[in-house]
């Protein structure tokens, strides 16, 4: 009897050893019961999902060498910033490819479980030019997280943004851009939120997000659109070439709003005081 309590302890314990440095980055059980509307499974499925990905070899990248950065005078030219949230994905690089043929600028903002999974083509964001943000570890509603969480998964981003990239994310977009003031306070970060939703992630329709995008954008704005949709790479090329028809510029979003301030809420060029 003894004898299997010690070979139950020691099993236990084992497990905890082997699981312990996992636990550091996994989920509280709170929040594993937590489903995410943006991938349609739940948290601890999530990270399931994530672990049988990093075993997969990462895509090479192909994209060309960057273009010299061009000075863009926002208070003179026709500006609009497009971002691209939760990737950085297989896709991003199909964008990257259109930005640059364009000569567009954009800003990325990261998933810490993607930044996981692909590393190298957050490095390749920051190599053409662009800009990279944090989004959080796993797109939760931050509001429902604690300050110790918040932490956690404010630094955990952090670190995974500075492995891949050298960089730490200078800017944040809460997950819906939904947060409270625990979120903005434990951020400590401009927050970068948007001013034309074409609704990428509901309709993934290329034609649709191109409609959107061309019908609704105005001088000095941030348009959110998403990286980890085939539908938005392919609306891409035509949005670019429309509204650089019409005499737009593409930049980023500190190029379109200049120095930004930690705490400060932007939507668009006009919260820039
Ligand atoms: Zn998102």
């Amino acid at each position: 009897m003894i004898r299997w309590f010690k070979l139950a302890l020691g099993l236990g314990l084992l497990t905890t050893l082997l699981f312990a440095p996992l636990s550091n980055t996994l989920p509280t059980s709170a929040q594993t019961k937590a489903i995410d509307p943006i991938f349609d499974v739940s948290i601890a499925q999530l990270h399931l999902r994530l672990m049988e990905a990093e075993e997969e070899l990462d895509v090479e990248i192909d994209v060309p060498e960057p273009r010299p950065i061009e000075f863009v005078d926002c208070s003179v030219e026709k500006c609009v910033a497009l971002t691209f949230d939760d990737g950085p994905s297989t896709h991003t690089i199909g964008i990257l490819k259109s930005l640059h043929k364009a000569g567009a600028k954009a800003t990325f903002f990261a998933l810490g479980i993607q930044l996981r999974q692909h590393p190298h083509i957050a490095r390749e964001i920051l190599l053409q030019g662009h800009e990279l943000g944090g989004h959080s570890y796993a797109h939760q509603k931050l509001q429902y997280l604690s300050r110790w969480e918040l932490e956690r998964d404010f630094n955990y981003v952090s670190k995974l943004m500075f492995d891949a990239t050298g960089e730490r994310p200078a800017m944040f977009r809460p997950p819906y851009g939904e947060f409270d003031s625990l979120v903005h306070e434990v951020a400590n970060a401009p927050m970068i939120l948007w001013s034309v939703d074409p609704k990428d992630w509901l309709t993934k329709d290329p034609n649709e997000t191109y409609e959107r995008v061309v019908s609704e954008v105005k001088p000095g704005d941030i348009v959110v659109m998403h990286d980890i949709l085939g539908s938005t790479r392919y609306a891409l090329p035509r949005i670019l070439k429309t509204l650089g028809n019409r005499g737009y510029k593409f930049v980023t979003v500190s190029e379109l709003l200049g120095e930004l301030k930690p705490g400060q809420i932007y939507r668009s060029a006009t919260d820039v005081k």
